[in-house]
């Protein structure tokens, strides 16, 4: 275990998200964000793109090519697809000098609810991508190291991450956590929502990347101080010609609202099975934060907030939570008792 802190400054963290994946290296912070997407050759099996060179790739493909997202609901979907992305970051973030050094030693996180199977399915997939070794961590624990919430302490907190496939909350205490509850509902729920409002209420039809683009420029989870107002193009249903039109922010706000109360339940579920000790120190400014790409929905802690009676906050730069956990895993050894024993 101690082996493990020497220091070797390629070792290197990753968030291998639904939606993005992180890479921390050691000693340089988070040195990349991309995501999680492969585009195949189907006639050589070539991974031809991979991340962001990818996704520009989604649904304007020509037949021989397939833009994929190898995770799907935190776990791996595709695992030729997953190895070539891992391969392709890690080789991405060695610098020219690390090329004589050994491979990297990596710490990679993985959400709460996966199964053995499924765990062990990304260790190996890391090991063949090139790491020499490899721990696992669990999500929420990371994120919650990641946004500086007090792990160590006897005091509750709750972390809520709000990603592109599932939504983890913990409740974590001491070093550990007390309880974990994983939704396969999350960030591309917000987006399929939005689709087909629009399907319904304009006979328009917008794509995955429109929807996604909507909901970052005017979604919302709370009534704003300002409305919002975009423009959007699709394919009308009716005429099957190229269709705009303007929509706003209280109408997108009506589309998320199922979406919004299944995540505000089951952050319901997790108050309501947390022990009584625990539950009375969420109520403290910073006991319940939100990390994770959906934390940036507008309104999202009010609503949190609202409905829960708890202060909620949204945690400094979410998307990169999860993998400023790793990092501090990696860095600091008082955090080493919280890999979880294999
Ligand atoms: P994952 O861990 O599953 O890879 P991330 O934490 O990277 O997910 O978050 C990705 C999700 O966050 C996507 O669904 C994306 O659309 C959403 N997202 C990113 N920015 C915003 C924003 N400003 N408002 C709402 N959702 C956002
Ligand atoms: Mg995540």
């Amino acid at each position: 275990m101690v082996k493990f802190l020497t220091f070797f400054s390629n070792d290197i963290g990753i968030d291998l998200g639904t939606a993005n994946t992180c890479v921390y290296v050691r000693g340089k912070g988070v040195v990349l964000m991309e995501p999680s997407i492969v585009a195949m050759n189907t006639n050589t099996k070539e991974f031809v793109a991979v991340g962001g060179e990818a996704k520009k790739m989604l649904g304007k493909t020509p037949a021989n090519i397939v833009a994929m997202k190898p995770m799907k609901d935190g776990v791996i979907a595709d695992f030729d697809g997953c190895e070539a992305m891992l391969r392709y970051f890690i080789s991405k973030v060695k610098t020219p000098k690390h090329k004589f050094v050994l491979p990297p030693r990596i710490v990679i996180s993985v959400p709460s609810g996966i199964t053995s199977v499924e765990r062990r399915a990304v260790k190996e997939t890391a090991l063949k991508a090139g790491a020499r070794m490899v721990r696992i961590v669990e999500e929420p624990m990371a994120a919650a190291i990641g946004v500086g919430l007090p792990v160590e302490e006897p005091c509750g907190s709750l972390i809520i991450d709000i990603g592109g496939g599932t939504t983890e909350m913990a409740v974590i205490s001491l070093g550990g956590i007390v309880i974990t509850k994983s939704l396969r509902i999350a960030g591309n729920e917000m987006d399929e929502a939005i689709i087909e409002y629009l399907k319904k209420k304009y006979n328009l039809l917008i794509g995955e990347r429109t929807a996604e683009e909507i909901k970052i420029q005017i979604g919302s989870a709370y009534k704003l101080d300002e409305e919002l107002e975009m423009e959007v193009h699709g394919r009308s249903l009716v005429e099957g010609l190229p269709k705009q039109i303007k929509i706003n922010s209280e109408e997108i706000r009506e589309a998320l609202k199922d979406t919004l109360s299944l995540i505000v339940n089951a952050v319901r579920d997790v108050l309501e099975e947390t022990p009584p000790e625990l539950s009375s120190d969420l109520i403290k400014e910073g006991g319940v934060v939100i990390a994770g790409g959906g934390a940036l929905l507008k309104g999202i802690d009010k609503l949190i907030s609202q409905e829960t009676k708890l202060p909620v906050i949204v945690a400094d730069d979410p998307l990169t939570a999860v993998v400023r956990g790793t990092g501090k895993m990696l860095e600091e050894e008082k955090y080493f008792k919280h890999f979880p024993q294999e």
